[in-house]
């Protein structure tokens, strides 16, 4: 198999990933719509480690 891994859980920081920016944006928008979204993340980031976006709560 030589096909890109595309699972979510596939980076070193443990956190959920997103393939793109506007996953994350769409994914932290949905959290601010969720009743159980508790601030813990307020910003999208992108991982160098997985080439992939996080949420993050850092400013
Ligand atoms: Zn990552």
């Amino acid at each position: 198999m030589t096909a890109a891994r595309a699972r979510p859980t596939d980076c070193p920081t443990g956190k959920r990933r997103y393939r793109d920016r506007i996953g994350a944006k769409y994914a932290l928008a949905v959290l601010k719509e969720s009743a159980s979204w508790r601030r813990q993340e307020t910003r999208a980031y992108h991982c160098r480690a997985c080439n992939g976006w996080h949420l993050t709560s850092k400013p």
